[in-house]
């Protein structure tokens, strides 16, 4: 498909769990691929904890599934607390087998799986320590030149171009796609411990007149817990979020072994195209989701499983393109839509306004009778749209 050795089919900008992601697609599909990278290793502080069953299912049908369940850890069963009740739990067992739970890995060990996985299909498709600084777009390719970290530069000639590169990316600002949207008043702050609890493999949601918290755990015995502040913490501490746990629940955490620790805020944004000319947008570039749910790397994959389909369909019938970028744009942020509006419920329940007598009834009654199974479908991200299939 390339004309010039030089050149390749795809370029994408941005190697995090998206970029890479889409990279081992299209390159199963007979495709060549640069990923550009700006930084030279993969980032370590963890963000994202879960994965979810509908990425699982893309996984397998690109057979990597099993080098995530080696890693990772399978949360089969949510117990919810009102303040320090316990009000019903929510089982994933009944789920659509065999991706009956949410799999637990951080964020750094996805993306050295994800990388590991594109280097064996091309060693030289990843080039890391590259920042993409200029593009254009042309009739039927798009140039993207990168500088190397010792100054460099360096261009790149493809048939189309995807922006995986973030929430702030270059790409979706490069082509002047608006991207809308607004903050939350909501703030956080997190911090992954050593497990010195009895959940075992369970999570653990308390709705607390205080404030959500919400408790995950992680492999390697470590437990994560997000917390509900009243304001964005600047100068974060374990001992602040120990006495946070502490005086809502009454669980003492073991400060000596924090693994990390990130107060943050949560937003959202939707680009308003994910596609425009020769180029795409996918993952955080597209759309940012808040992180109460865990959603938005398992939103991005679906970005990137429909993108490397659309690239696919336009390279077989080219006299197509315009109506599948536009198709691909269309449902994708519909999708994003929905996974939006997940994430505000998520995080209206955790907060203080809501923590009222029937929330709580609702609660205890969603919980305790079948209509649990349709809320471990919405927290399992089930009924998105695979449209492309
Ligand atoms: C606290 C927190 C918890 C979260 N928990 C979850 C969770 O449990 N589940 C979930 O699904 N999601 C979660 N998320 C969201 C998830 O982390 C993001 O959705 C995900 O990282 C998006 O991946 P991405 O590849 O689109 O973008 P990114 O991870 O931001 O990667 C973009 C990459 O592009 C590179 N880049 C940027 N500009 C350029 C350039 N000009 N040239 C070259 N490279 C460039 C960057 O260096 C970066 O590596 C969480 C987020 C946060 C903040």
């Amino acid at each position: 498909m390339n004309k010039n050795p030089s050149d390749v089919d795809i370029v994408i900008c941005g190697g995090g769990p998206i970029g890479l992601y889409l990279a081992g697609r299209l390159m199963q599909k007979g495709f060549s691929c640069r990923v550009i990278e700006k930084k030279m290793e993969i980032f370590q502080h963890s963000r994202s904890l879960g994965i979810h069953p509908v990425s699982m299912e893309l996984f397998e049908r690109a057979g990597i599934a099993g080098r995530f369940l080696e890693s990772g850890l399978q949360i089969r069963r949510g117990i919810a607390f009102w303040n320090r009740d316990r009000l019903g739990e929510i089982s994933f067992d009944n789920c659509p087998k065999p991706f009956n739970y949410i799999l637990a890995l951080p964020q750094w060990q996805t993306e050295s799986i994800l990388q590991d996985w594109v280097l064996s299909l091309d060693q030289n498709a990843l080039i890391r320590g590259a920042e993409v600084i200029t593009i254009e777009d042309l009739d039927h390719s798009v140039t993207t030149t990168y500088k190397m970290e010792n100054g460099a530069q360096n261009t790149i000639h493809s048939r189309f171009l995807v922006g995986c590169d973030g929430f702030n990316s270059f790409v979706r600002k490069s082509t002047d796609i608006p991207f809308q949207g607004k903050p939350y008043p909501d703030s956080y702050l997190m911090g992954d411990f050593t497990d010195n609890t009895e959940f075992g493999t369970n999570a653990a949601v308390y709705l607390h007149e205080e404030g959500l918290i919400e408790s995950f755990p992680l492999p390697n015995g470590l437990r994560r817990w997000v917390v509900k502040t009243d304001h964005r913490i600047q100068e974060p501490t374990p001992d602040l979020l120990i006495q946070l746990i502490f005086d809502r629940i009454g669980h003492k955490l073991s400060g000596s072994n924090c693994e990390m620790l990130s107060s943050f805020g949560v937003q959202h944004y939707l680009a308003q195209m994910m596609a425009s000319g020769n180029i795409f947008l996918a993952g955080d570039a597209a759309h940012v989701v808040s992180p109460i749910g865990g959603q938005g790397m398992n939103l991005g994959w679906l970005d990137a499983e429909a993108c490397s389909e659309s690239i696919s369909r336009s390279f077989k019938e080219p006299q197509k393109q315009n109506s599948l970028f536009l198709l691909y744009s269309k449902k994708q942020r519909k999708v994003a839509k929905q996974v939006a509006k997940r994430a505000e419920m998520n995080m209206w329940l955790g907060r203080k306004e809501s923590s009222k007598l029937p929330v709580k009834w609702a609660m205890a009654m969603i919980l305790n009778t079948p209509l649990s199974g349709l809320l471990a479908k919405i927290f399992t991200m089930r009924g998105l749209g695979k449209w492309w299939i």
